[in-house]
């Protein structure tokens, strides 16, 4: 190849370019100057390629500053990245075999009475005329959860004694064929609601940990929540209990099933209600081990 220190004239410059050009296409990039500058980074590319194929375990080395990376880039960065995560089910089904376990001093049900005592912790307390602590079963294997007491309860101080009351004994007795005495009955507030109206937030909040310490206490295999109210506060289920009732879900372990409440199926159509509530409660007795009467 020419030095270019030996040119003198446009001969000698045609040359240079010339030997320059063949040079070039020795080395197997021939063609003008733009095709050099292409080559380059091609072979800047290859040679980063190389290096990363031989120290597989190096991070890959940028030979230019990295590009801010686009949207796209972002989300398929983190589809790669990112373990896909499955939806939990909608119902989760608890273990019918397994029993409540709960760690620590098993609660007395006397205790937690005498802690609430004569309470004042949330507004209902202005207009109760009692308390409606809950009662039954210390040992029940099933507890009935309803929403609050009526007018009826709120009088006598007891839990379900009223029409919907009744209709819950029935259940109970004739349907399942346990005396009532034999399971725990208890509500998400323990005073009545003025017009028999819904437990607000704030009420359910106060009232319910003592609640929380009845579960805790009775220790049933299977709790059955009346209605709407108590499914929403114990579960967080908010669809309809049309939707949902008969289904179990899992409460701190034990098996969880929410039907209609009884005074629901006081209205028509009874019998088609009261024939969903009797499907239910069979998967209860099932649950169980019970034996399922014939007609009822
Ligand atoms: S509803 Fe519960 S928290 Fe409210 S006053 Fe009655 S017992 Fe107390």
């Amino acid at each position: 190849m020419t030095d270019s220190g030996d040119i003198h004239s446009i001969e000698d410059l045609l040359h240079a370019v010339a030997d320059y050009l063949e040079w070039q296409k020795r080395l197997g990039h021939p063609g003008l100057p733009v095709d050099l500058l292409l080559a380059r980074r091609q072979q800047e590319r290859e040679r980063a390629v190389s290096q990363a194929a031989s120290s597989p375990s190096s991070a890959p080395q940028r030979t230019s500053a990295p590009a801010t990376p686009t949207q796209a880039d972002t989300s398929t960065e983190r589809n790669n990245d990112m373990p896909r995560v499955s939806k939990p089910p909608v119902q989760p089904i608890a273990d019918p075999t397994r029993k409540p376990v709960y760690t620590g001093e098993r609660l007395v049900l006397e205790s937690i009475r005498s802690e609430l005592g004569d309470c004042t912790r949330c507004k209902l307390s202005a207009t109760r005329k009692n308390i409606v602590f809950g009662e039954g079963n210390p040992d029940a294997d099933i507890m009935f959860i309803g929403e609050g007491p009526g007018a009826d309860e709120d009088e006598q101080g007891r839990p379900f004694v009223g029409r919907a009351g009744k209709l819950l004994d029935r259940w109970i007795e004739l349907g399942m064929g346990i005396p009532r005495n034999q399971v725990y009955i208890a509500n998400i507030v323990k005073c009545r609601p003025p017009n028999n109206r819904d437990p607000e937030t704030d009420e359910a909040e106060t009232c319910m940990p003592f609640l929380k310490q009845q579960i805790r206490a009775v220790q049933p295999r299977v709790i059955v929540l009346l209605g709407r109210v108590p499914m929403g506060r114990l579960l967080g289920v908010k669809e309809g209990i049309t939707r949902v009732h008969g289904n179990w879900y899992d409460y701190e372990g034990i098996p969880t099933m929410p039907i209609f409440h009884p005074s629901y199926c006081l209205r028509p159509p009874q019998d088609e209600k009261r024939r969903i509530v009797w499907e239910d409660l069979k998967k209860v007795m099932i649950h169980l081990g019970m034996p399922i009467p014939g007609k009822k």
